[in-house]
Formats: C-alpha cells, structure tokens, sequence
C-alpha cells in the first residue's frame, strides 16, 4: 500500500475514480466513513488515497474545497465558460448577469466567450462585459478566432461550459480537441443516456492540461439547477459595483430605489451599464420571494 493524492474525476455505482497527477488512475470504493461528519466525496475534490498495487484503493481525506455546486454536484470549479451569440441564438444579457453572479459567489472565475463572430461580432455583449470587470473575449469554432485564449483559460484548471442551446458549446469544443469530443461520445453511449435519473457529473481530461467538468456529451453545466443567490449577498457578485458599495446613504440599501444610492448615481452617471444594474433589481427581486417563500 502506499499514500497517493489525486482528483476524483468520476463518482459511479459506488466507486470514486481518483486520477493521480501522473496520469495513474484509482479505483476507490465509496466506504461510509465521511457521512458521519457529513461531508461525502464529490466530482473535483482533491483527495488522500491509500491506493493498492492492483489500482484498487480507498479515500481516506478529502483536502480543502476551493468551492462546492449542489446541483449538479461538483467541487472545485476554477472557472465557468459561458458561450453566448448574438446571433443565432441570440443571448439576454440576464442570463449572462446569472451565471457571472452565481459563478462569483462560488469564489469562481468566468468567462465569456462572445462565440459566432463570424456571423455577428456581438458588439453590445462585449461593450457591457469589458466595462464592467467580467473577462469577455470574441470566438468563433468556425475561423478559430479567440481559440488560443480560450485555450489558455482553460490550461491547468478545472472548468465548466454553459450557455444556450445552439450558441456552440460543442463546436468550441471540438475546435479544442477532437479526441475529447469523441471520448464523451462513448461515455453517453456506454451510461445509455436519459436512463439516469441523477445528473452525473464527470471531469474530461484536456491534452493540454486541465479539465472540463460536464454531464457526458456536454449536454452543458445546467445554471438553472443552481441554489439561488440570497439578496443581501447579490452586490458582491457584481465586480463593477465594488468602488460605490459603502457609499450609499443608508447602510442597508439595496441598489433598487432609495435616495442618495451610489449604486445608481454611477448608473446615472455612465460607470455603471444600465443593463448590469437592472439585471441586479431583478435577481434581487427574484431572490427576495424565495427568501419570503421559505420563512411562510
Ligand atoms: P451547443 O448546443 O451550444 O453545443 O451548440 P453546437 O456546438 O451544437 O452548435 C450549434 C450550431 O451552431 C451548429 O450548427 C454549429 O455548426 C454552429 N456554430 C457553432 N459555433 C459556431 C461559430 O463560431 N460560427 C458559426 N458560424 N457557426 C457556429
Ligand atoms: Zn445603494
């Protein structure tokens, strides 16, 4: 026996599979041990392994979490790609604002990749994002535009995809690295897809290093399953607010309509784009009924 650590890359019908730094993988029983302090082992998390000669071992500490998703269930996202287009299908900014938020208050890195620019460089997309202290760049899987950036985004770390349906997520992909795209093709032809009622999450490893957390197939990390932000916590998910929180009149102010509100002096005032700060009132808004909903 010997002491090993690694990620586990994949959680299934009761085994870890822990890849080691050095390309090894173990095979670990899922043992009771860590739901007495109520943590279990999830996809991403770093671990201590005993590990056999035969690749067989079990996990015996999960090492410090950057970050935790609950749904779906993965630890350690280092950054979340969204793709968006506007064109084709054209992508609401909200829902930018959503994940970009829901990623920061996951201690998270982001970014956008404003895909298609062939067909339409997304100007407006671009505009709100680069002012407002959110990475943005311009791809297209067609030209190769923008690869090498998204490729140095992604090299070393733990990312995952999200974005509409069509914006090209798969496309991105493939451009990057069509071994990958054939490897998660047999894993959702192996699983059978739609017979598994629990998203199964799993990390695909990248040729340059690092990898992509996704259900097989990329069917994408879906944003909408992800626990809401709560309303207090929603101005610090905006990095462009930063400079005027503290400067309101009120301490407790929301943003949305007291007087004297640095917040919305700076949008007044062209610091802040107006569609940032809208989509703010709303998710605030959003959040407040969930919060009023459970205390009732
Ligand atoms: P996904 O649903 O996000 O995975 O999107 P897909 O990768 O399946 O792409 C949807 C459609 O958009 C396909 O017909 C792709 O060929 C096309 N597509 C994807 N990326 C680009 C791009 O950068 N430029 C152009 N012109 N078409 C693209
Ligand atoms: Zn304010």
């Amino acid at each position: 026996m010997r002491g090993a650590q690694g990620t586990i890359i994949k959680a299934l019908s009761g085994y870890y599979y822990v890849a080691e730094p050095s390309g090894g993988l173990i095979t670990c029983r899922a043992r009771g041990k860590f739901r007495l302090d109520g943590t279990s082992p999830l996809v991403g998390d770093r671990v201590a392994v005993n590990a056999e000669e035969d690749g067989t071992g079990s996990v015996r500490e999960i090492l410090p979490r950057r970050n935790v998703f609950i749904r779906p269930a993965v630890a350690n996202i280092d950054l979340m790609v969204m793709v968006a287009a506007n064109v084709n299908p054209v992508t609401d900014p909200y829902l930018v604002d959503r994940v970009s938020a829901l990623a920061s208050c996951h201690d998270c890195d982001f970014l956008l990749c404003v895909n298609k620019c062939d067909l339409d460089p997304g100007d407006r997309l671009y505009e709100i994002y680069s002012r407002s202290g959110v990475s943005v760049i311009r791809t297209s899987a067609i030209t190769g535009e923008g690869l090498d950036e998204l490729k140095k985004a992604l090299t070393g770390r733990v990312s995952a995809f999200t974005g509409n349906s069509g914006v090209g997520k798969t496309s991105l992909l493939n451009a990057l690295d069509p071994n990958l795209m054939l490897l998660t093709g047999e894993v959702s032809r192996h699983l059978g897809r739609g017979r598994h009622t629990t998203r199964h999450v799993e990390l695909f490893s990248l040729p340059f290093g690092g990898y992509i957390a996704d259900t097989p197939g990329f069917g994408s990390f879906d944003v909408d399953q992800m626990e809401p932000i709560r309303p207090g916590q929603l101005q610090y998910c905006f990095p462009e607010f930063k400079p005027y929180l503290g400067q309101c009149r009120f301490n407790d102010c929301t943003h949305r309509s007291e007087p004297d509100c640095a917040v919305r002096e700076a949008v007044e005032n062209g610091y802040i784009d107006a569609s940032r700060h809208s989509s703010y009132v709303r998710m605030w808004e959003q959040a407040n009924r969930i919060r009023d909903w459970e205390i009732k």
